[in-house]
């Protein structure tokens, strides 16, 4: 293939050649780029290009990575490459065996590719970064490989980055659970929440007590006793390995997990309210209040505020509820926790002859969990209530975008990939 010519200002005229650009963009120390070819000339659609090792080079075996002495050669291999303006790219090459004294007969090892992939290192890589940012589905379609590859590419990707990141200095976490697919499946999802790094640390599989402790397996004693600030939800499972693996840190009930629970009751409230009502023939006033009672008055709609107003009027199970949450936001404004206790305590005392059995199951839990709501006022600076929100908000965007994903492997993978920060290897040129 002819190279393009470009001008210098000079006037000199330099032939931009494909393997220039090759040796620009990935060059090896002991393999020479020799030449670039069609693979049909007719349809012009895949280039190859050959690649030979240098003369004097030795190749390394690829059991120990120690250069060894050659024993034959095998045929032609392809690896597939980074397209190039939507024309495909392989790499040829004939792979020598080696007989090395430790190992045996074995294959050589190559800088362009692990073991047995039929794609490059760098390709890999180039569509694992284009997988953060598009759906698998739409990568393969754009650069013309398979899901298959694309899925292949991520989980490599996720497993370098396991292997390579790093976990010292963890100080704060949150353990979290989210619901995926239909029916009662979870998962436990634990972040770091540090000031400085936020990131998903560990994803398993339903909401156990066994799950949970796998996390702490995986973080390994040491670090685990160097945790200062865990924030979780109240379920129980949770709880327990807290209490059991990590003692010293301070256990803080998420505001943002709290708050959750409110809202459900209110629903609740309302719901069974708007029930009766529709019974006794006054279903007109509770229609369209569900957002008005659940979002904060800050962040109505006009439309919202009036019928909040309106709603206000009528001295409703729903409006009670709903008053009895937005009192309770004072709560996490208290500098003190003498003060937050104390307040806390009023507000279940209320709560607790409001009549509004779902509140009163509030109240009745705030109580049990009275301590680890109250350190929230101790973790107050080093733990933000809306890390662990914005971090379940993203999961739930990730898996809602990874439509089409039924296991659990591709959800694990997927969320990793997106939300785990993982380190990549560095390259001379990145080209995604
Ligand atoms: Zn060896």
């Amino acid at each position: 293939m002819n190279g393009v010519g470009t001008h210098h200002p000079s006037g000199a005229t330099t032939a931009v050649q494909l393997k220039t650009i090759l040796n620009h963009v990935q060059r090896h120390k002991s393999f020479v780029y020799k030449k670039a070819r069609w693979a049909d000339p007719q349809t012009k659609r895949t280039i190859e290009i050959l690649i030979e090792s240098r003369a004097n080079s030795h190749a390394i075996c690829s059991g120990c990575d120690c250069p060894a002495p050659g024993y034959d050669r095998q045929p032609e291999r392809r690896f597939e490459f980074v397209p190039l303006w939507q024309i495909a790219v392989y790499f040829v090459y004939a792979m020598r065996r080696v007989e090395c004294p430790r190992c045996g007969v074995k294959v050589e090892k190559v800088p362009w590719c692990e073991g047995k992939n039929q794609l490059t290192t760098t390709y890999r890589w180039f569509l694992a970064g284009w997988a953060k940012r598009l759906s698998w589905k739409t990568v393969a379609e754009t650069f013309g490989t398979t899901w298959q590859n694309v899925f292949r590419s991520v989980q490599q990707a996720v497993c370098w980055g396991l292997a390579h990141r790093d976990l010292e200095g963890i100080e704060a976490v949150g353990v979290d659970e989210v619901q995926w697919q239909k029916g009662h499946k979870y998962l436990t999802l634990v972040y770091q929440i540090d000031a400085g790094c936020k990131r998903l640390l560990w994803i398993g599989q339903d909401r156990t007590a066994k799950t949970f402790l796998r996390f702490f397996r995986m973080l390994g004693k040491e670090r685990s006793r160097r945790l200062r600030f865990i924030c979780s939800d109240m379920w129980k499972p949770y709880l327990k390995v807290i209490a059991k693996k990590a003692s010293q840190a301070i256990h803080v009930l998420d505001r943002f997990h709290i708050m959750q629970k409110m809202s459900k009751a209110i629903d609740e409230v309302r719901a069974g309210e708007a029930r009766q009502m529709k019974a006794d023939g006054y279903e007109e006033i509770l229609k369209h209040s569900r957002w008005c009672l659940l979002k904060r008055p800050e962040n109505l709609t006009d439309k919202q505020t009036v019928k909040l107003s309106e709603l206000l009027k009528y001295n409703l199970r729903s409006m009670r509820a709903y008053l009895l949450k937005e009192d309770f936001q004072r709560l996490w404004e208290y500098v003190r926790p003498g003060w937050a206790a104390k307040f806390l305590d009023e507000w279940c005392t209320r709560t607790m002859r409001s009549q509004l059995e779902p509140m009163k199951k509030i109240a009745r839990s705030l109580r049990t969990h009275r301590e680890l709501i109250l350190n929230w006022f101790q973790a107050k600076g080093a733990v933000s209530g809306g890390i662990v929100e914005g971090l379940n908000n993203k999961v739930k965007l990730t898996t809602r975008k990874s439509y089409g994903f039924r296991t659990y492997e591709a959800i694990e993978i997927t969320l990793y990939h997106n939300l785990g920060a993982l380190p990549e290897p560095e390259f001379t040129h990145r080209f995604w």
